[in-house]
């Protein structure tokens, strides 16, 4: 039997995660770390040397720990003495909260499928609950957003959900939010692909085609449930299933991908948040649970921990 090194735990293949918690503490153990890191990222890739805007010219940098406040690098130009503060213009510029929890908050918002709550993170790292809210809550705004730059394509699915409230009696299928606490969510979906998903106000057509057209590619196969506007868009290849006859699956044709993605987020949030999602809050929600989807493993992208620094850093 081949012998194991305990201090560098080879990965299972079978798990679904990419980086273990043990490779996150150990590329960032500690704040001073967290920092560095930033700083060679966003301004100086040997940790030495940057442009200095106030030369005008790449000088020679030193750390300058500042008294209760966090160490910022200063030009070492004789004269000069320009400061460089590595988290201008991040999220965690502002924030008093350890950069080691921060990154501990994103490993476990991007290694979590169906999410977690504010509640878990402020027992797990010990911030007040208010404090762990506004981190996933710029997190989640701020660096879980859906890229919208290609199109989806192929054989695409779309279908909207209801959030919140349920159907009253006598309630029309299709009705919009103005009769109730529901929200409605749009979504797209490619097979083996990523998703779209996005709140709309009412299931009109003038809610749905132009976010169909602007999310898909023309020429598609777009799959799709009985929803009349759907038929409404000869730019696709439109075939669809009748789920008022109880036919939800003829062939290739049905809409069981998008229908995964919504019980995936249903769950989710029923789970995590007990369905108690604030209106103005519900997109970035519906956004945490798309990004889980599109950055999961079958896809091959890189591991969603380094797109949220990535996303972070680049600010
Ligand atoms: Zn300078």
């Amino acid at each position: 039997m081949a012998r194991t090194d305990r201090n560098k735990p080879r990965r299972s293949t079978a798990s679904d995660s990419r980086m273990t918690l043990v490779e996150f503490m150990a590329e960032y153990p500690d704040d001073a770390t967290c920092l560095e890191k930033i700083w060679r990222q966003r301004f100086s890739p040997d940790g030495t040397h940057a442009h200095c805007p106030k030369c005008g010219v790449e000088r020679v940098f030193k750390k300058y720990p500042i008294k209760n406040r966090r160490t910022a690098w200063s030009c070492t130009a004789k004269g000069c003495g320009h400061h460089i503060h590595p988290l201008v213009g991040t999220i965690f510029e502002k924030s008093s909260t350890s950069l080691h929890l921060w990154f501990y908050a994103m490993y476990v918002m991007a290694s979590t499928r169906c999410g977690i709550s504010a509640k878990q993170l402020e027992r797990e790292i010990g911030v007040g609950y208010k404090t762990a809210w506004r981190m996933f809550h710029l997190i989640r705004t701020q660096l879980m957003g859906q890229e919208t730059t290609e199109p989806l394509q192929g054989v695409v699915e779309a279908d909207e959900t209801f959030i919140g409230g349920k159907a009253r009696k006598g309630e029309a299928k299709y009705a919009g939010s103005r009769q109730g606490r529901k929200r409605i969510v749009l979504g797209m979906v490619e097979r083996e692909g990523e998703v779209r998903a996005m709140v709309i106000p009412f299931s009109g057509a003038g809610d749905i085609r132009p976010r169909v057209l602007d999310n898909v590619k023309a020429g598609s196969f777009l799959f799709t449930d009985g929803l009349p506007v759907y038929r409404t868009m000869p730019q696709y290849d439109h075939a669809w299933v009748d789920h008022e006859r109880d036919e939800y699956v003829r062939g290739a044709v049905h809409t069981q991908t998008i229908e995964g993605f919504w019980s995936i987020m249903k769950g989710g949030m029923n789970g995590v948040y007990r369905g108690a999602v604030r209106k103005q809050h519900l997109q970035s929600y519906v956004d945490e649970y798309a990004f889980h989807y599109n950055h999961r493993t079958g896809l091959g992208g890189p591991d969603p921990f380094r797109v949220l620094y990535a996303r972070a850093v680049e600010a």
